[in-house]
């Protein structure tokens, strides 16, 4: 038999889901933006400007990353016809942090896990590319001593997060105040950042000063705290960083009302909108190397990017094995993190500023068996 408290959830989601879809309409109709029309022209979003490509498709092009970017990036100018690109990757392996551990014919991920429902081109990728089955993904366990693994849903998790901050609030109140955030955070996201496909367009500059914050303390000023729970799985699991130090606006770009309303909709397990790959992450992108006949230089550390000091190009100096080695290029494309690309690129002041300060976290993963 259900218990009161499992059937009381059950009705309050599917009441409030029923709601978040309502909002989510896109045809303009069921958007409750209170914006008046020339309050929304002032302050209307603009697509990001476009940065010069190369000259012409027989130009050198040096990328410095064979992870899911860099490789990206060599199949799509691959593509478009550019005759002359060359991957640098300082390990020995293709993927990045998108790596994959086989043990006894089973892929256990290191880094990238999941595809989420806005995942269009990696979807394509995996069809044009062969490289497995998009899986749903499967519960997570938990164990909260060493004989029992329980099952915790993210409603339940994000419950008990809930209550650490507000130990006086129930179940029943818990599960409300999650839901009723995530329709105020839809709500907002489409108000402060329109309704747009694929990248989010650069907000005004009103917007921006609304965001010109932590995702955490975004999330206190809005009474948005009971999303902690589900941002800590879409995000901070995820390797996007955690709320209170990453960018307000970084963790709205990433949370989507779309993915937001999409992870907690009550589906069957084989209807999850968030999936896993048959064959790991890791494959996608040798694969696409591979099939592509991609010219990717492994445990290549690039040393340093130098301009000519005539004439327009860059040398690369990278270290193969014992020996440094320098290549001319024409255009460069980077994909690590910044930070680290300021020991190998003299940025200007500014660059070089707005990065400094970034930092990185290790997550260790692992695995056992039965
Ligand atoms: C634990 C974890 C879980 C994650 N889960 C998910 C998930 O479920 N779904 C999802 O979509 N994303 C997930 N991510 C994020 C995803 O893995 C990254 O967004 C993605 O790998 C970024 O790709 P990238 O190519 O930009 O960078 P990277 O993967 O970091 O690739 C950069 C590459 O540059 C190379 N490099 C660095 N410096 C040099 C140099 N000087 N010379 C030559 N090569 C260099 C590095 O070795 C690396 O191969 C997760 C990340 C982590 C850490």
């Amino acid at each position: 038999m259900m218990s009161p408290r499992v059937s009381c959830t059950c009705v309050l989601v599917v009441h409030l889901i029923v709601v978040i879809t309502g909002l989510l309409i896109a045809d303009g109709t069921a958007l409750t933006i209170e914006h008046s029309k020339k309050q929304r022209k002032a302050c209307a979003p603009t697509p990001f400007p476009k940065i010069k490509g190369p000259r012409s498709k027989h130009d050198k092009i040096a990328i410095i990353g064979a992870g899911p970017s860099g490789i990206h990036m060599a199949y799509r100018l691959k593509e478009e016809g550019y005759t002359s690109v060359t991957v640098f990757e300082k390990n020995d392996y293709i993927g990045g942090k998108s790596k994959t551990l086989q043990h006894r014919g089973v892929p256990h991920e290191m880094g990238t896990v999941y595809t989420q429902p806005e995942y269009t081109e990696i979807y394509n990728l995996i069809t044009k590319f062969n490289a497995g089955n998009l899986l749903p993904m499967p519960e997570p366990d938990v164990w909260v001593n060493e004989n029992s693994p329980v099952f915790l849903s993210s409603l339940e998790n994000s419950i008990r997060i809930l209550q650490n901050l507000r130990p006086n609030v129930t179940t029943s109140v818990g599960t409300g105040i999650i839901l009723q955030n995530i329709i105020d955070y839809v709500t907002l996201h489409q108000k402060m950042f329109g309704i747009y496909k694929g990248v989010m367009p650069r907000p005004c500059p009103a917007v921006l000063s609304q965001v010109n914050m932590t995702f955490g303390e975004f999330l206190r000023i809005n009474n948005l705290d009971g999303l902690r729970g589900i941002l800590l799985s879409s995000q901070t699991i995820q390797g996007y960083g955690k709320v209170d130090e990453i960018s307000a606006l970084y963790g709205m770009i990433w949370t989507t009302p779309y993915f937001l309303s999409e992870i907690v909709k009550p589906v069957a397990p084989r209807d999850r909108v968030v999936k896993i790959l048959s064959k790991g992450f890791q494959f996608l992108w040798e694969e696409i190397a591979r099939q592509s006949k991609l010219k990717v230089k492994l445990s290549s550390s690039v040393k340093k990017v130098s301009r000519l000091k005539q004439g327009r190009g860059f040398y690369v100096k990278y270290r193969h094995g014992r020996r440094l080695r320098c290549e001319k290029f024409d255009f460069l494309i980077t994909s690590p993190m910044m930070k680290s690309m300021s020991d190998v690129i003299r940025f200007e002041p500014e660059v070089h500023e707005l990065f400094k300060k970034s930092f990185n976290y290790y997550y260790t993963t692992t695995f056992g068996g039965y």
